[in-house]
């Protein structure tokens, strides 16, 4: 027989608080952490199409494959899974999310489980690069992972080839050199600006939209022209246009990424980005939106082995706020968020 965990399930309210994807994702990677077993019920109750869509099941195989877990329930539109990790063994992984899914938030998945695994581990995750709603590659490598490296693991990403909706087809790699046990983190300022980077991949599209971009970009900005990158592609399954910024500040990077899409023109995709980028210039807390959520995790987890940490955001989105009560609940670590003024949030984790 199988020596699957003793723990008792944990039962987990999948409609609770933001009640998405990332409630799914972040109690398997709780589960793969910690050994114990979890029930989701009530899967993305509240969505327009509720129960686990492809993207969520690609995450659950990935979670199976690398915690060898015994799952109940992982079907197209399941609204309950139970979930039953054996072990973590590191190595080699290779996890195919199949068309565009994000490789980002599949990999966010399992990685927390591999960072103080017994052994280094290589993950491969085929799918989309650049998706709406999801992390592009480009944020994973350069604001996600450097503060996951600061909590002691060596993660090294490498972007083999985009891909975009609806071709899909990308490849990311992540190696991992784990740390015994998680060490803690603050970052309440930014410190100085030390470089901004603009870079404008187009794969199989004319190079034109990438320098319109470049162009409109500079000018909202008044950024000069040896901030831009023009990155043409030919090597994708099919056509994507992604606009990314990098601020890196002495304590982070930050990076905001926008589309572009059929019948969104250039110029719209450089303005959206430049108004994304110049709010959070605006602001001076360093963690943005997205990352805010995103460090919960590994800082609760962090806390649960006796760190933890600390950090001033801009936002504390919906995500954030049910991030912080599965964290609390799961992990019994206590998470305060406090107010400080506009755009101001501290995050005291552990
Ligand atoms: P969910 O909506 O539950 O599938 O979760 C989406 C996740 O993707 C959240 O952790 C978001 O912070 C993250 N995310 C969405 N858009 C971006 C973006 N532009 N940059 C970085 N992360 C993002």
């Amino acid at each position: 027989m199988p020596n699957y965990s003793h723990h008792a399930m944990t039962i987990i309210d999948g409609s609770q608080g933001e009640g998405g994807g990332q409630m799914v994702r972040s109690a398997l990677a709780l589960a793969l952490v910690t050994g114990r077993p979890c029930r989701i019920e009530n899967i993305r109750a509240g969505r327009q199409k509720p129960g686990l869509r492809r993207q969520h099941l690609a995450a659950v195989e990935a979670a199976v494959h690398v915690g060898r877990a015994e799952v109940e329930g992982a079907w197209l539109g399941s609204r309950q899974l139970d979930f039953r990790p054996r072990d973590v063994r590191p190595g080699e992984f290779h996890l195919d999310v199949g068309t565009a899914g994000s490789t980002t938030l599949v990999t966010q998945t399992v990685l927390p489980a591999l960072l103080t695994a017994s052994g280094s581990a290589r993950i491969t995750v085929t799918g989309g690069t650049h998706n709406p709603l999801a992390p592009p590659f480009e944020f994973l490598a350069q604001a996600y992972l450097p503060l996951l490296e600061r909590l002691g693991p060596l993660c090294r990403p490498r972007l083999v080839r985009p891909g975009f909706y609806p071709a899909g087809g990308g490849k990311i790699e992540v190696e991992v050199r784990p740390t015994a046990r998680l060490g803690g983190l603050v970052i309440v300022e930014r410190g100085p600006l030390v470089s901004r980077r603009l870079r404008a991949t187009v794969a199989r599209l004319p190079g034109h939209i990438a320098e319109r971009e470049c162009r409109t970009f500079l000018a909202e900005s008044g950024w000069d022209d040896g901030c831009c990158e023009v990155i043409e592609r030919h090597d994708t399954a099919g056509p994507g246009n992604a606009l990314v910024a990098e601020l890196a500040f002495e304590h982070l990077t930050e990076v905001f990424c926008t589309l572009g899409r059929l019948g969104l023109r250039a110029e719209e995709v450089a303005r959206r980005l430049w108004r994304e980028v110049s709010a959070y210039l605006a602001a001076d807390a360093p963690v943005g939106p997205y990352l805010a959520d995103q460090l919960m995790l590994p800082l609760g987890l962090s806390a649960w082995q006796g760190g933890g940490g600390e950090f001033r955001t801009t936002t504390i989105s919906s995500h954030a706020r049910t991030h912080a009560d599965l964290l609390r609940r799961l992990l019994d670590v206590d998470i305060a968020i406090a107010c400080e003024g506009p755009q101001s949030y501290r995050v005291r984790v552990g």
